[in-house]
């Protein structure tokens, strides 16, 4: 009978990636409706020490699959070996991170198992009576939230974008169990070879780590309008954030989006300038901690979900904000 919960744990040069850990608390919280275990797969060559890290986020278990064959990430030798782990193990339920790796494998591995995948959940829940997995994703151009179960067929698979789940508390006194499973490659498994790696040497902010975000939208009006917020983030130690608009009329660079097309952040401050609150925004930063909206119109529906609304002209308030804080903290260093 299927059981218990794995992660596909990735690992870019040996380096565990964080949606994994993300995954891992995600997966214990829903471990622990369906009482079993979390299982975190990790596949690679050299890769046996950082199984242990797993276990500090969530993992009972590692299957392990080490091989030369699994030094880079290659689609055919990595679909080979994670179907061999499902087949061997029998899931209940296997997430991925909808990273560009997870994303390649997890339809493959899917196609291969005979099951079905829901990609880019924002949300994971077990039913209380049938015991399935609820999966849920933005539908239609995210004008709405679908909730799918995959009732027929094991295991049920999601993948899910960095960013969108917690990680658990760190326990460094968590041990668990390591399977090594032995995976029999042929030659004939690395079908393309790999000529040369490309690093992404742009050392880009990533909005997703950043404590405090100013974010601005069509109401900041113009790459000029985005000044201001600029030096409202500095003084808070923030970053800049935007809403698609400020991004497709190339006011600001794409890896400052955020959104059901951009990225999932948490913040614990969230500051959205001139944004209107359109579901396709909300579902990015929704689970921010406070969120401060200025807006001139007290009904734009961003008005709804923040903590606080301020109602007024962003060209207006946020220089202001900006001056007060600078006050407030050169009076602070006074006294
Ligand atoms: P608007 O909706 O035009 O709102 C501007 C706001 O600024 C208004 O509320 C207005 O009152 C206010 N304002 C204007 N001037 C001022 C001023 N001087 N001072 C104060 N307030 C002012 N959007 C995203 O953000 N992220 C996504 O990832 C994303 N993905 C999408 C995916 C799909 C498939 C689709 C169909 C759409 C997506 N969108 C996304 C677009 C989304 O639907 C909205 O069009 C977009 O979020 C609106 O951006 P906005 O709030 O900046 O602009």
């Amino acid at each position: 009978m299927s059981e218990n919960i794995f992660v596909v744990v990735e690992q870019r040069q040996g380096y565990i990636q964080k949606v994994g850990m993300e995954l891992l608390g995600e997966a214990k919280k829903l471990a622990a409706d369906l009482g079993q275990k979390v299982v975190a797969v990790l596949m690679g060559s050299g890769v046996e020490d950082k199984a242990f890290m797993l276990f500090h986020y969530g993992a009972d278990q590692v299957v392990l699959v080490d091989n030369l064959m699994l030094k880079l990430y290659v689609t055919e030798p990595y679909a080979k070996a994670l179907t061999a782990v499902i087949r061997e193990y029998d899931p209940q339920i296997v997430l991925f991170g909808a990273t560009s790796i997870g994303r390649d494998l997890a339809p493959r591995v899917a196609a291969r198992i005979h099951t079905g995948l829901t990609a880019d959940c924002t949300g994971l829940a077990i039913d209380p009576e049938t015991k399935l997995l609820q999966m849920t994703r933005p539908a239609f151009g995210g004008n709405l939230m679908a909730t799918i179960v995959c009732s027929e067929h094991r295991p049920q698979m999601a993948t899910v974008r960095p960013g969108v789940m917690k990680m658990a508390a760190y326990d460094s006194s968590k041990t668990g169990e390591i399977i090594t499973l032995d995976v029999q490659f042929a030659p004939e498994d690395m079908n393309v070879e790999i000529l040369e790696i490309a690093q992404d040497d742009k050392k880009g902010v990533d909005i997703s780590e950043a404590k405090v975000l100013v974010s601005g939208g069509r109401g900041v009006g113009g790459p000029e309008g985005y000044d201001p917020l600029r030096e409202l983030a500095e003084v808070l130690g923030g970053e800049v954030a935007s809403s698609r608009v400020g991004v497709n009329n190339g006011w600001i660079e794409s890896n400052r989006l955020v959104g059901l097309t951009g990225k999932t952040v948490h913040p614990q401050l969230y500051i959205a300038c001139g944004i209107s609150g359109a579901i396709q925004h909300l579902a990015g930063m929704e689970e921010s901690d406070f969120i401060l909206a200025i807006n001139r119109d007290a009904e734009a529906p961003i008005m709804d979900l923040a903590d606080l609304g301020v109602v007024g002209d962003v060209k207006v308030l946020v220089p202001k904000l900006a001056e007060a804080i600078k006050q407030y903290k050169s009076k602070k260093l006074v006294e």
